[in-house]
């Protein structure tokens, strides 16, 4: 057996992940961040981790909404993911070899005009670590680890796009694997449709504002907490609750700090819950599941009935 597929071995059946990808260095351009992280690079390792179906479930049924934001999201970046990171860089350090795990930093944007809507909004700091961040979604790609969606999302032949991942730089010398021959995103347009804040354009750009309000439940229509009464003090307020409103930087802010119904995973972390679920991912599946391309298959289709949805005039309550 090469030390190559000895590490795969390891992150698999001892670190836990349900995938390995690896890139040469020489894959990434001569100014990437993983030069600035660690100029002996040689090898990236991609370590790949499934979001489980049940977790993406209780939203799906209108039913539970923490366990989402708990084990698709900061479980697993916060805990699983680094403890895997780690065994995998002691493992190639207890062979002679430098490793150094990296993950996608959540408090930091790299612009000042993005976010991260997974986290609360007043934690961000924003246009900070261009430099020294890794870009995890264009590392995930040369790793081997699957293709990018019409919506960003990296998709997987495994389980499309319910996957995160995390990387550790090392200057062992590995073999890497392909990169995929994009096959699984057909444009269908599913996730645009399905993004409950009109967030993603036809051409799968995502406005990260838009997406941050609606991430957290600004649409009132597929919002089980959401009270008849909510953003009274907006002029708006029925374009936001259906999804509506044009949301830049400083509306995103209001709308999230209106945003109460449903309590954020503590101040450590800062995750705010979701109630969204990221729509455009689970439609994503939905569609990838129905054509038949997903190598995981489950007993049962993800999808068992028609999506539900308040109606809008449940809001309209409130005359100016
Ligand atoms: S929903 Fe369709 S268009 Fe969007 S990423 Fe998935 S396959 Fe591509
Ligand atoms: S579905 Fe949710 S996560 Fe996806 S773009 Fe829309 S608001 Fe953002």
């Amino acid at each position: 057996m090469t030390f190559t597929e000895t590490l795969r071995k390891f992150v698999l059946d001892v670190a836990g992940a349900d995938l390995c990808g690896i890139a040469p260095a020489s894959r990434f351009d001569k100014d990437d961040p993983i030069f600035k992280i660690y100029p002996e690079v040689k090898s990236v390792i991609a370590i790949g981790f499934r979001i489980l179906r049940g977790a993406v479930r209780g939203i799906e049924e209108g039913t539970t909404y923490y366990q989402y934001t708990t084990m698709a999201i900061e479980c697993l970046e916060e805990t699983v993911m680094p403890c895997a990171a780690i065994q995998v860089a002691n493992f190639l350090e207890d062979n002679g070899y430098v490793a150094l795990p990296q993950r996608k930093h959540q408090h930091f944007t790299a612009e000042t005009e993005e976010t991260n809507p997974e986290i609360l909004h007043d934690y961000i700091r924003y246009g900070e670590t261009a430099e020294v961040q890794m870009n995890v979604d264009d590392a995930a790609v040369k790793c081997g680890l699957g293709e990018k969606g019409l919506h960003g999302r990296i998709l997987c032949d495994e389980f499309g796009p319910l996957l995160r991942y995390q990387f550790i730089l090392t200057n062992a010398e590995l073999d890497a694997n392909e990169m995929y021959t994009p096959h699984l995103c057909d444009k269908c347009g599913e996730c645009v449709k399905a993004c409950p804040g009109k967030a993603i354009a036809e051409d799968g750009k995502v406005n990260t504002w838009q997406c941050a309000a609606y991430y957290a439940g600004a649409n009132g229509t597929k919002n089980p907490f959401m009270q008849p009464t909510a953003y009274a003090d907006f002029d708006n307020r029925l374009d936001i609750i259906a999804g509506e409103a044009k949301v830049d930087k400083e509306l995103c802010g209001k709308i999230l700090d209106a945003t109460v119904f449903y309590p954020p995973i503590g101040k450590g972390h800062a995750y705010r819950s979701s109630i969204c679920g990221k729509a455009c991912d689970t439609a994503c599946y939905i569609h990838l599941e129905e054509k038949g391309v997903l190598t995981k298959k489950f007993k049962e289709k993800f999808r068992k009935r028609p999506e539900w949805k308040f109606d809008i005039s449940d809001f309209d309550v409130i005359k100016k």
